[in-house]
């Protein structure tokens, strides 16, 4: 009988450690999938190599369990993908079987669903996503390749199939996308070769979709391309995982779960607005993908670009000290224009209104003319809060510190973060009185007072003016979204209304203007993000207007504040994002925050806040002498700003360093120690590497 090492899944405080010994009639490969015993349970596990595993007890052989089954039709995992996994694992503090049974499709558990997806492979490999526009639709205005702007060009040339990390800074409109095609078509040139595309959020993007299919179906075949995301159907996610895995699908597009896809002959990766806050999980082993990416590429040596309008912070600030290539596109493809800002001091405007006059005005125009406009609003119900005229009601959640938002549609109160949802009271459920009422604004509001303010106007052939909406409500049936940006595309909405699920990524043609009514609502929020995001958002959401040159003279970003001279204006005002890094950058060197310092929350769930914070206060006790050895900073553990969420009390430790490998050091020693703290009312902690709020 021979021992084998086998990863599974098992999370980062159990006692049992990295991976498990059981027998097998034969050795294993490193990477082999197998099924094993697992308490009294049967699990997926992988095979993993022995080398530089922690010198554990010797054990008995002859109380080891056997492995049940050999997935053996199923190459093994490359060492690759183990290294990759290894790293990941380390690196957020968590245990490898963990990161690597989470890194695979769950499908792959159920044997009956492997056996099948086999079959269907062998048959024909992984579907394109059903819902998404056809890439037939594309074929005829996409599928050969434009021939380069000269920044494209020398964009393309620098970076080429080079090892190495490069940031592709290119305007909105400036045809990144573009060059991520030319670049992958020139390295699936070699026979096998794979390229790696990963998007923030592929259902926001199905015509991204679509341009890749048209570009490569034709050279490849139907099967070249695939899609990993959460939006499929575990057979959906299996059959594509196993078509990258077994070397068939020439192109993985995916979100952030798909820097984990097995690709045996990756060459290149591309990670599009590599700036996008969802790129960074919220759970599990809280990764950033897009940091894991340029891990992968030096670790496989292929190239790595990671693109955006407005790079993160941390990601400009290693192109400023050449850790990473810069590659600029300044200007849009066709010398079509960027947006004029128009800033709209809201201090001048008629108290309470919602639009200015000047903007509706705006709109009324752009909708005679036969253009579309968008107009984004990042929150969505009919308003965030209703409350009593005569009390001091409010329509908090019970569960939650927040309120529950007003949604009209259903007449409900709707709590966002735990879901609980109610009936509207007909009256104040403290003192009785029925007139009360919704406080602020939300996109269902927007919607209906647009639909107010524009209701006499009319497009070019006298028709009424069509106000579409978009956003998670609107969107919650299969196939919605697809068919209302659908819709937009065709030129059947004249005013959009959304929240930035409109803003992202999409080529509308004709929208010449964009609004933000309350574009100031993240000036003064209490994360030190909140200006790099709102930059972003703004910049990107702009990004929208005026793509077609055709339609760009007079493209319009129409923002208003009630602090129009702030920098960050003045600095979107002139699309100047370098200055606004530059300001950024500045102030928090000064600060000591990141991207010049490093560092790591511990979060604590309990019943109370009380036992939150013990359980901190004790896990920051245990370390004090390793927090001073490895000259790292411990804060004092705080409620999350939001505190409490389904009736579970949050609280967080923050700690800091300057250097990542001390941090690292630190985080990995001071885990050993309080993972065997067991406080009363505690329900989990957690690591979170990186935070990307705090
Ligand atoms: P980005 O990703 O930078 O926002 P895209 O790659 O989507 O930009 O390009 C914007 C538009 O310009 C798209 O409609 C695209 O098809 C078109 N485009 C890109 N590159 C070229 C080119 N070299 N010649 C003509 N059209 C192009
Ligand atoms: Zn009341
Ligand atoms: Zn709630």
């Amino acid at each position: 009988m021979h021992q084998v090492s086998v990863v599974v899944p098992m999370p980062a405080h159990s006692a049992l450690g990295d991976a498990l010994s059981y027998t097998a009639p034969s050795p294993l490969p490193p990477g082999r999938l197998v099924r094993v015993p697992l308490g009294s349970r049967q699990v997926l596990g992988v095979v993993w190599a022995d080398a530089d595993r922690e010198e554990t007890a010797p054990v008995d052989p002859s109380r080891l369990k056997p492995v049940v089954e050999v997935l053996d039709d199923i190459p093994p995992l490359g060492a690759h993908w183990c290294r990759l996994i290894e790293f990941a694992a380390r690196y957020y503090q968590r245990a490898v079987g963990e990161v690597a049974l989470a890194a695979l499709p769950p499908a792959l558990r159920e044997l009956d669903a492997v056996r099948l997806a086999r079959r269907l492979a062998r048959k024909r490999p992984a579907p394109a996503l059903s819902g998404t526009a056809s890439a037939e639709d594309s074929l005829n205005p996409a599928a050969t390749a434009p021939s380069l702007t000269a920044e494209q060009h020398a964009a393309l040339d620098t970076w080429s199939n080079a090892k190495g990390t490069y940031l592709l800074w290119g305007a909105t409109g400036s045809g990144k996308t573009e060059v991520y095609l030319q670049a992958a078509e020139r390295a699936l040139q070699e026979p096998g070769a794979q390229v790696l595309v990963m998007v923030p959020e592929i259902n926001l993007t199905p015509q991204l979709q679509a341009r890749f299919e048209a570009r490569f179906q034709p050279l490849f075949g139907a099967h070249a391309v695939v899609s990993l995301h959460s939006g499929m159907t575990p057979a959906q996610r299996l059959q594509s995982w196993l078509a990258a895995h077994l070397g068939r699908a020439r192109v993985v597009l995916g979100t952030r779960m798909a820097v984990f896809a097995s690709m045996p002959g990756l060459r290149l990766i591309a990670v599009d607005e590599e700036h996008d806050p969802s790129y960074k999980a919220q759970d599990g082993a809280r990764h950033s993908a897009r940091d894991l990416a340029v891990y992968r590429g030096k670790q496989e040596g292929v190239g790595v670009v990671l693109g955006s309008a407005t790079p993160s912070l941390e990601s400009w600030l290693a192109a400023e000290r050449g850790r990473y290539r810069r590659l600029d596109m300044p200007t849009r493809v066709g010398a079509a224009a960027l947006p004029q800002v128009r800033l709209v001091d809201m201090r001048l405007q008629p108290h309470g209104a919602a639009l200015a006059p000047s903007l509706v005005a705006a709109l009324s125009e752009r909708v005679a003319r036969g253009e579309q406009a968008l107009v984004l609003l990042n929150r969505r119900g009919y308003a965030p809060v209703l409350a009593c005229g005569a009390c001091e009601w409010k329509s908090d959640c019970p569960n939650c510190s927040a309120y529950r938002v007003f949604h009209r549609s259903d007449r409900s109160l709707r709590c966002h973060h735990c879901g609980l949802a109610e009936r509207v009271p007909r009256a104040c459920p403290e003192c009785g009185n029925v007139d009360i009422a919704p406080v602020g604004r939300g996109t269902e509001r927007l919607e209906e007072q647009l639909t107010s303010l524009l209701a006499d106007v009319r497009g070019p052939s006298g028709e009424p003016v069509r106000i579409g909406r978009i956003d998670a409500d609107t969107t919650r049936a299969a196939g919605a979204l697809q068919a209302q940006l659908a819709q937009v595309h065709a030129g059947e909405v004249d005013v959009l209304v959304g929240t930035q699920m409109i803003a992202k990524g999409h080529d509308f043609r004709r929208v010449t203007l964009v609004a933000v009514p309350q574009a100031d609502n993240a000036l003064f929020a209490s994360d030190f993000r909140a200006p790099e995001r709102l930059f972003a958002l703004l910049m990107q959401a702009g990004g929208r207007a005026g793509r077609d040159a055709g339609f760009s003279a007079g493209a319009e970003l129409w923002l208003q504040t009630h602090n129009p001279t702030h920098p960050l204006f003045v600095a979107l005002r002139r699309h100047d994002f370098a200055a606004f890094a530059q300001q950024e950058l500045a102030e928090r060197e000064r600060a000591g925050l990141p991207p010049y310092v490093h560092q790591a929350l511990l979060r604590a769930d309990a019943r109370s806040q009380d036992q939150a914070q013990q359980f901190l206060r004790d896990a920051a006790e245990l370390a004090a002498d390793l927090a001073a050895a490895h000259r790292v900073q411990m804060y004092s553990p705080v409620p999350l700003s939001l505190q409490r969420v389904a009736n579970v009390e949050r609280a967080q430790l923050l700690v800091e360093a300057s250097s990542r490998a001390r941090l690292q050091a630190y985080l990995a020693a001071w885990r050993q120690r309080f993972s065997a703290l067991r406080p009363k009312g505690l329900i989990r902690w957690m690591v979170d590497v990186d935070p990307q709020s705090i």
